[in-house]
């Protein structure tokens, strides 16, 4: 099922009308905000503009451009509509939505086009490449870097292709445990296809809702129970790219001595070498039953232990998310200020767990005995590195809401407060320089622009080598530059992280806002062999120009 974009918000997260529930907490979460942040929350909400409010500059396309268009697009393929334009003309990242909101949409697509089928998307590039129109491909517009931002360095009319209306299971397999799928399917319709079967893909990004398959793939992506089932690269067997020159298939099977791997190529293509029409993905058994619990430890240091701890014991934990010190302040100031848990937290400090206490989530899922087995031996390892488990009652709220927390963004903007995050994979012997020098470099960038912030960061995807640490910070925002004030705060992160050799990305991908920093992972060499496959696929660099090579 594709989603109306009109029942989508075009400024902020999911469905219009929807906001985050802060339960009976809000008051105080308002409060811990204004003393941490040396701010005072302004007593009329700061709104977005509404769609009326915007003005988007007209179309460039003739009607004979459109006709050609419509012709290979019958069926309402093909749209010029304002509130889709407006929709498609940018992301979901902090600036994207800070444009929204303030209606500054110079650049939105010239048209919007949802092509059906394979067939329709070989033809439509071919008549953009005749044209010299650029495309974008738009899978759920979740990107938090740019990666579907409607502009072309060269000037061109640009056309958003929407892979939305492509969104079928194609084949199940089920002796090799593996499906294909349309490109444009979202998270939720996917699942929904493999149940009646009892089967799951278990890739749950936090934008599982409101994101595709095509965009998973394209952007590299990870889900919240990457630690068991891998990143969604460890899950895609084989695929359909779609380039102005021809179709890139690769080889459908588990494991080829073929030379390079040319599912590699297009994973972590971000639309730059063509549209990918259709992946097959190893898919699983749905899990009987799953369980996580809570673990206190007395600082980062020693959860990150225990972490490494359980991975080298080889237990497959679908959660493995260590909250440092200021993300498990900022959690436990949203549960409220009850006396119960000041005491409790009082007789916590006098025992070891004071301020710099963190917080691991540790769970798992399959068979009920494995999932008991395997959780015990985490709680025994964690206790070793001094974790008190506090049962499981507390994860229950975080499980059941945490496809709704992305609302929160959009709710604190109301109040003048701006939430970024910013993720980057290290080997575990640099965690502790790369987080602190990311933390040191927001902390003080933000101190130069006079305002306080809160720097809050987490390990949620783990490997055998090292891990991901995700940062998110907040600031009270600046309304009348607020881009003005974000540029120098994302300078100065990614510049922090790639002075010590952390990934430019660990599954948030490029596009435009990382794409500065990737000569410095890559090399030149690398980049230059990248840009050459480019040209071959993609000669007239009408596909998603100006993203991922810098
Ligand atoms: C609130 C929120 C939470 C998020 N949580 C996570 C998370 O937990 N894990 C994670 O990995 N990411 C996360 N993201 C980032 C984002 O959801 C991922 O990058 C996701 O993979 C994008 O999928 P999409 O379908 O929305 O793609 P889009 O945003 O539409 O596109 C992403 C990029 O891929 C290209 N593209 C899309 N579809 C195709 C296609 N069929 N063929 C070729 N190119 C294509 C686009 O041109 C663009 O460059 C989050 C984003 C938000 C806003």
């Amino acid at each position: 099922m594709s989603i109306n974009r009109n029942k989508l918000k075009f400024n902020g997260w999911g469905w219009n009308g929807q906001h985050y529930d802060f339960g009976n907490h809000k008051d105080t979460f308002l409060n811990y905000l204004e003393q941490s942040l040396d701010t005072k929350i302004p007593k009329t909400l700061q709104l977005a503009k509404a769609f009326s409010e915007i003005n988007l500059p007209k179309s460039r396309l003739s009607k004979t451009d459109l006709s050609q268009l419509e012709e290979l697009l019958p069926n309402d393929g093909l749209t010029t509509d304002d509130y889709q334009r407006l929709y498609h003309s940018y992301g979901k990242s902090l600036p994207d939505i800070l444009r929204f909101r303030n209606g500054d949409v110079s650049n939105p697509p010239d048209a919007v086009l949802y092509p059906r089928s394979e067939e329709q998307v070989q033809k439509v590039l071919a008549l953009a490449a005749k044209e010299k129109w650029a495309v974008v491909p738009f899978g759920g517009g979740s990107s938090v870097v740019g990666g579907v931002e409607t502009i072309d360095p060269d000037g061109r009319p640009v056309l958003t292709l929407d892979t939305t209306f492509m969104n079928r299971m194609l084949n199940l397999d089920i002796e090799s445990r593996s499906a294909t799928f349309e490109a444009g399917i979202y998270g939720p319709d996917l699942e929904k296809c493999l149940e009646p079967y009892g089967l799951s893909l278990g890739h749950y990004p936090q934008s599982f809702e409101f994101s595709t398959l095509g965009g998973w793939v394209a952007a590299r992506s990870s889900g919240q129970q990457s630690n068991h089932y891998g990143d969604i690269t460890d899950m895609l067997i084989s695929g359909n790219l779609v380039s102005p020159e021809g179709v890139l298939s690769s080889w459908n099977g588990p494991y080829s001595a073929g030379g390079p791997d040319t599912n590699h190529l297009v994973a972590g293509s971000e639309g730059t070498l063509g549209v990918i029409t259709q992946s097959t993905v190893q898919v699983h058994p749905i899990p009987e039953s799953h369980a996580i619990n809570v673990v206190l430890f007395p600082d980062f240091e020693t959860g990150t232990a225990a972490l490494r701890d359980i991975l080298g014991e080889g237990l497959k934990m679908s959660y493995l998310r260590l909250s440092d010190e200021d993300e498990t302040a900022t959690y436990l100031s949203m549960g409220g200020n009850h006396w119960y848990q000041d005491l409790g937290l009082g007789a916590l400090s006098i025992v070891g767990y004071g301020r710099n206490r963190c917080i691991m989530l540790v769970g798992t899922e399959g068979a009920p005995k494995k999932v008991e087995h395997d959780i015990a031996c985490a709680l025994k390892i964690c206790k070793k590195q001094k974790g008190l488990n506090l049962g499981r009652s507390a994860s229950k709220n975080w499980h059941r809401d945490r496809f709704l927390h992305p609302y929160m963004r959009d709710d604190l903007l109301d109040y003048g407060i701006a939430t970024e995050t910013h993720e980057t994979a290290v080997s575990w012997s640099k965690l502790s320089t790369v987080r602190q020098k990311a933390k040191q470099a927001v902390r003080q960038t933000v101190a130069e622009q006079g305002n306080k912030c809160i720097v809050m960061s987490h390990l949620s995807h783990s490997y055998t080598s090292g891990t991901c640490i995700y940062f998110i910070f907040m600031y009270p925002l600046n309304q009348a530059d607020p881009i003005g004030q974000w540029k120098p705060i994302k300078q100065a992160i990614c510049e922090s992280i790639s002075k010590v050799d952390g990934a430019v990305s660990h599954h948030h991908g490029v596009g435009l806002d990382h794409k500065a920093w990737l000569t410095q992972e890559k090399g030149v060499l690398a980049l230059d062999a990248i840009r050459s496959v480019k040209n071959r696929l993609d000669p007239a660099g009408i596909m998603n120009p100006g993203k991922l090579l810098p």
